[in-house]
């Protein structure tokens, strides 16, 4: 028997012995697009290298994190430089004060910051604060939002109209999704008649604004400003899930975008992760004094954890958002991007593909649709073969996407024109075979 010279193949045997599915994070796995995942061996700038040494230009960055690409020199020194200080102390640094600081310079709806590691701990201790600040235990997310594993956000909308959702998990007792509604993302009806049923008893409202766990969908102005005016109205708290869109849509998040659009408008509480960690375990939430000062050591509200705040961590994503705040970073990141999302359009249709797209910032979506989708069940409507086809397509060519048609894509300021320019010939030869 000649061995197996695919090293992917080998790590990914290997892995599946010791590791449920052979991976940490479901996604990685390729269950939705077929084959076997790639093992990375490294990283720098806009590109990454597998088991095999074959090199992809990287349209996930971490799912978002790697902002700046990857090994950007000044985060690098940073990082290096925080390392030989200590790992971790459990006892306060100054950095987290900077850190803290930075977020509430730049996201004006945030008066109070507490850091936290992951995502998932963030978006599940933001609802348990909403809870305690209110002394209500109802809560609304939406259809194709994702907040992270906590059990009261794995849900599923219910049978009908604003009823209560079911567990997408096993695990997750019924129980416990009791208090979550699901809704379905910009359908200003349905969300009037939940608030009508439950105003009273609502804690929080928690979405994605612009979602990109569905891929990519833009809440609607009318409808976000009804969520604004409805939470207000019912004295329950909008808490904005900016773990991917913090910082990456623009300087001032996806808060900033709609606030543009709709004057005053500010969200209660925000969820952070993602970029403020520039790829180190860090995320955060926040929002005014009144609430936050609910939290322990302070309020009834606890809340802890050992490795929260961590130096290398703080260091890491204290040197990424210094790089991000640069007169024109935005500026061009955006360009980038909306080259990207052009061109991509410009090939599909050249070749008859159905095709849609949008972009914000450093954040982009596509879908196999001659429309952008509203919602999740839209989303679903994606011809999810041919994904796949365009998928492992790109892949042979050196272009990693997302493995799965309901992911965002990402452009960091280390994609160059020319990787630009790289992504959109392959796209091209690829549609051709998709026609
Ligand atoms: C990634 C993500 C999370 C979860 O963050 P983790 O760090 O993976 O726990 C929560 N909300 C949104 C919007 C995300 O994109």
């Amino acid at each position: 028997m000649t061995p197996n010279t695919d090293r992917n193949e080998t790590l990914f045997e290997r892995a599946r012995r010791i590791i449920p599915g052979g991976v940490n994070s479901p996604v990685r796995a390729f269950r939705a697009v077929g084959g076997t995942p790639r093992f990375v061996q490294r990283a720098q700038g806009s590109c990454f290298w597998d088991a095999n040494g074959k090199r992809y230009i990287d349209y996930i960055g971490s799912w978002g994190p790697m902002i700046l690409g990857h090994g950007h020199p000044a985060v690098l020194e940073a990082v290096q430089k925080a390392v030989m200080d200590g790992f971790s102390y459990g006892a306060p640094t100054e950095r987290e004060i900077e850190l803290a600081e930075e977020i509430a310079s730049l996201l004006p709806s945030v008066e109070m910051v507490r850091l936290v590691s992951s995502g998932t701990e963030a978006a599940m201790s933001a609802i348990r604060l909403a809870r305690g600040a209110t002394g209500r235990s109802k809560i609304i997310k939406f259809e194709g939002c994702y907040h992270g594993h906590a059990d009261a956000l794995l849900v599923k909308a219910g049978s009908g109209l604003a009823t209560f959702g079911n567990p997408t998990s096993a695990g997750v007792p019924p129980e416990v999704v009791l208090h979550t509604l699901v809704l379905e993302y910009n359908n200003i009806a349905q969300l009037e008649e939940a608030f009508a049923v439950h105003g009273a008893e609502l804690a929080c409202l928690m979405i994605e604004p612009i979602a990109g766990n569905m891929n990519f969908v833009r809440a609607q102005v009318p409808f976000m400003k009804r969520c604004r005016e409805l939470c207000t109205q019912h004295g329950a708290l909008l808490v904005f899930d900016e773990v991917m869109t913090g910082f990456r849509v623009a300087l001032g998040g996806a808060q900033g975008v709609y606030a543009r659009a709709i004057p005053g408008f500010a969200p209660d509480l925000s969820v952070l992760g993602k970029v403020i960690g520039g790829g180190m375990p860090l995320a955060a939430f926040g929002g005014p004094r009144s609430v936050m000062e609910q939290l322990a050591p302070l309020g009834p509200v606890y809340q802890a954890g050992t490795l929260s705040g961590n130096p290398v961590a703080t260091a890491c994503g204290l040197a990424t958002l210094k790089e991000i705040r640069k007169t024109g970073f935005f500026d061009k990141l955006a360009l980038s991007t909306r080259t990207l999302v052009d061109g991509l359009k410009a090939a599909a249709a050249e070749n008859g593909v159905p095709f849609s797209a949008d972009c914000e910032g450093g954040m982009f979506g596509f879908f196999l649709l001659p429309q952008l989708p509203e919602n999740y069940s839209r989303v679903m409507t994606s011809d999810g073969a041919r994904f796949n086809r365009l998928f492992h397509g790109l892949l042979d060519r050196g272009v990693y996407i997302a493995p799965a048609l309901y992911e965002a894509g990402f452009v960091s300021s280390a994609h160059s024109p020319s990787d630009i320019a790289e992504t959109i010939s392959a796209a091209k030869e690829v549609f051709a075979t998709l026609a």
